[in-house]
């Protein structure tokens, strides 16, 4: 831990705790995640893969890697510190109160930026849910935690083992069929669900019943003074056939939040992959236009 001071304990799990460290050199302030290194190799490599992950993810929606390095039997994660804490805390902080609409679309939007870079380089994130989603005071959202994320040798190939935390599990992988990126879709779906009505969209008293709602895929709607297309769009995400889900890139292009898109670029994003979310914007408007056109020219006959 040469050349950081530790600060306090942010957040603590399973695998170790994760520090707020000041950098000696810079007093600049990180996040560290201090992970215990399995005994075993094999593990051990496995371990490693979160840190390697994260280094190949540069987008200002995903938690931005600095270094990483080992000692004492550990492996050190250093990366951007959030500091608005993560989304489970912000919804709970709520105690009820309900979140505007504008500011659930702005952070959505933001996940669904990060979530459509880390698919566009062929990783699944497989753990997506609220404790992982982290924020900053200037209202930046940020998907962190890889520690379940897995890379796919090629586009076509599903990813076979999984680990997410049971609320966010999408129907296929309880019922053990393959999964790609459309089972991050749906637990993406599960937070925009959160964010509107700061409960869990599948709740049970037993794991029998949570697995049963979800599969049936049945969910309460949302508060009446949400609109229609927000409605419509966590009915979308909630399809039990994965392929019936959108992509990120569908989703970005689509509607309330393709405005959102071009209202809010930043020119990083621009950049980055910004034009190709435009482009498919425009495709969709074309066929929107078409099918308009289609519908003018059947009236007129
Ligand atoms: P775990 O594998 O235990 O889930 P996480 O990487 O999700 O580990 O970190 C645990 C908690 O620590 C998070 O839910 C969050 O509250 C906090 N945390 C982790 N990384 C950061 C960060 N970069 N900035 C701010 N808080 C963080
Ligand atoms: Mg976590």
């Amino acid at each position: 831990m040469d050349g950081y001071t530790v600060l306090r304990v942010i957040g603590e799990g399973s695998f170790g705790r994760v520090l707020l460290v000041q950098q000696d050199s810079s007093n600049w302030m990180f996040a560290m995640k201090e992970i215990r290194l399995p005994k075993s190799f094999s593990d051990t490599q496995n371990s490693r893969k979160e840190a390697v992950l994260l280094a190949k993810m540069k987008h200002p929606n995903i938690v931005a890697f600095k270094e990483s390095f080992e000692a004492e039997g550990h492996l050190y994660i250093v990366m951007e510190y959030c500091d608005g804490g993560d989304l489970m805390q912000k919804i709970k902080h709520q105690q009820g109160k309900l979140f505007p609409e504008d500011m659930i679309l702005n952070w959505f939007t933001q996940m669904c930026l990060g979530v459509n870079h880390i698919h566009k380089k062929h990783v699944l994130h497989r753990d997506i849910k609220s404790k992982n989603v982290f924020l900053t005071q200037n209202g930046k959202v940020k998907l962190g935690d890889f520690g379940s994320a897995r890379l796919l040798s090629n586009p076509m190939a599903f990813a076979c083992t999984y680990v997410g935390t049971p609320y966010y599990v999408p129907p296929e992988i309880w019922e053990n069929m393959p999964y790609n990126n459309k089972s991050d879709i749906w637990s993406l779906g599960c937070i925009l669900y959160e964010l509107c009505t700061l409960k869990h969209p599948f709740q049970a008293n037993s794991w029998k019943s949570l697995i049963l709602k979800i599969c049936q895929g049945f969910v309460s709607p949302l508060p009446s003074h949400y609109s229609y297309e927000l409605q419509h769009l966590i009915k979308q995400m909630f399809k039990r056939n994965p392929s019936h889900r959108p992509s990120a890139t569908t989703l970005l292009s689509r509607g309330a939040l393709a405005w959102l898109i071009q209202k809010c670029l930043t020119p990083e994003i621009i950049t980055e992959y910004g034009e190709q979310v435009l482009e498919e914007t425009k495709k969709s408007k074309h066929s929107t236009l078409r099918k308009k056109a289609r519908g003018r020219t059947r009236q007129k006959v």
